[in-house]
Parts: structure tokens; C-alpha cells; sequence
């Protein structure tokens, strides 16, 4: 990729959604969800790939509905797994990590702190482990925020996974995007006065990585910030095969 690289398109993929049920009767909206970019020379980066075909669902949770996976995502789109050039793994929780190895093709970027963890072992990354640590994938381990290509940066966001990274992407129409990923899974939890949740794993960096968000939206005069689980919000977002340029 050369120094006219840009990106082009930004793809939303909802992969599944789920309708929780909270106390007092009220419902939460939660889907689960994977990103394609495209950049102007035709170069397609993938960003995470969704909940595998081989690891059940927990049988008392509530149904997922509206399920298309991340290979039918891209079939719409006329693509196949070979077309994807790079993967940028945010982190291994099991919906976020669960096609990688059908892209035997790209580069798989990640965070090298988080890949470490994994790699020795933590039991929350098991789950799609057979998925993502396949000896044929190629990882690149990053340390930290990083332009991984010319409008396309990487920022550390630590806290819901050690690790965890976040994105931010610049459209020529469109302008500065945020995929917030697990960093921010909802839209109102966009604040310094938020908590973390069980599933978090430390609250104090899940609080530093949100006040480092909140802070970059400001200065980089971010135009559009997706939070990662949000159903409320996604639906009114453009979704695949509609893409942001
Ligand atoms: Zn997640």
C-alpha cells in the first residue's frame, strides 16, 4: 500500500440481535457486529469477524435473531474470504474472534499486549481460540496507537480486555468515524461518569480508555462514533451492503 493510500468505504456488518430483557420489564437491544474497509486502491480490511458456527449459545439466554454470518456478509457483497487483505482483530472474546481463520489470505493486526494474554493462555479467549490461534494465520503484534495506513489509525483502549483496541477512520465525505468496539458497547455509556460491567476487566483503564475517546472525538472533530453491542443505535445506522464514503 502506497502513500496515496486512503480509505474509501466503511462497511457495517450486523451480524445477530438479541433482545435482553432487564429488570423492571425493560428491554436492551444488543447485536453483535463486524466492519469492511475499503481503501481507494481496492484494498479490503476486515475488522473482527463475529461469534463462531461451532461454540453454542447459552441455552437460557434470549434468542438471536436476524443471524448472517460474516461470509455471507461479504457473498453480498460479491466477496470471498480471499478478497480480505488484513484483519484487525480488536481483541478474542468469542464474538469478535470467531471466523479469523477463514481468512488464511490477510494479515491479522492486533495489539501485542493483548495477543500475549491470549496466547499464554487466559480462559476467557478459549472459546474461539481453535478460531483465531490457527497456525496458518500471520499476526502482526502492534504496541499501542499506531496508523496502521493513511487515514486509518489503531488506538489502545484497554479496560474491557487488556489491550483492546478501538479505531478511528477518516472518510473523504463522510470525515472522521470512531469504532469505539468494547471500548464503548453502548451508546449512553459514553460518559466519565460511567461504571464498568462483569464483563469488563479492569474499571479504572475501561475509565481512562473512555476519557481518551471522549477526548479524540473533540479533537479530531469526530463526525461519527459507532459503540460496539448498540442496538438502539445501529438501528439507525447504514448497514451492508449501504456504506459510509
Ligand atoms: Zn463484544
Amino acid at each position: 500500500m502506497t502513500t496515496d493510500t486512503s480509505i474509501a468505504r466503511l462497511y457495517l456488518m450486523q451480524l445477530s440481535t438479541t433482545t435482553v430483557p432487564l429488570p423492571g420489564g425493560r428491554t436492551l437491544e444488543m447485536v453483535l457486529v463486524c466492519y469492511l474497509i475499503e481503501t481507494n486502491e481496492g484494498k479490503r480490511i476486515l475488522i473482527d469477524s463475529g461469534y463462531p458456527a461451532d461454540v453454542p449459545r447459552r441455552a437460557d439466554g434470549p434468542p438471536s435473531l436476524n443471524q448472517k454470518n460474516v461470509l455471507e456478509h461479504l457473498a453480498e457483497l460479491r466477496l470471498s474470504p480471499d478478497d480480505i487483505n488484513m484483519v484487525i482483530a480488536t481483541h478474542f472474546d468469542v464474538d469478535h474472534a470467531g471466523y479469523h481463520d477463514s481468512f488464511k489470505k490477510a494479515e491479522f493486526v492486533v495489539q501485542r499486549e493483548h495477543y500475549e494474554l491470549a496466547r499464554a493462555g487466559h480462559p476467557r479467549f478459549a472459546a474461539a481460540r481453535g478460531h483465531w490461534d490457527h497456525p496458518d494465520l500471520r499476526y502482526r503484534l502492534v504496541d499501542g496507537d499506531f496508523e496502521i495506513l493513511p487515514g486509518l489509525t489503531l488506538l489502545e483502549t484497554s479496560g474491557h480486555a487488556r489491550g483492546h483496541q478501538s479505531l478511528l477512520l477518516r472518510l473523504p465525505n463522510t470525515g472522521p468515524v470512531l469504532l469505539a468496539i468494547d471500548a464503548v458497547i453502548l451508546e449512553r455509556l459514553f460518559t466519565i461518569e460511567r461504571k464498568g460491567s462483569p464483563m469488563d476487566d479492569n474499571e479504572d483503564q475501561l475509565l481512562a480508555s473512555t476519557r481518551k475517546l471522549l477526548e479524540l472525538v473533540q479533537r479530531e472533530r469526530v463526525q461519527l462514533i459507532v459503540f460496539g453491542h448498540d442496538g438502539s443505535q445501529w438501528a439507525n445506522l447504514k448497514k451492508a451492503p449501504a456504506f459510509y464514503d
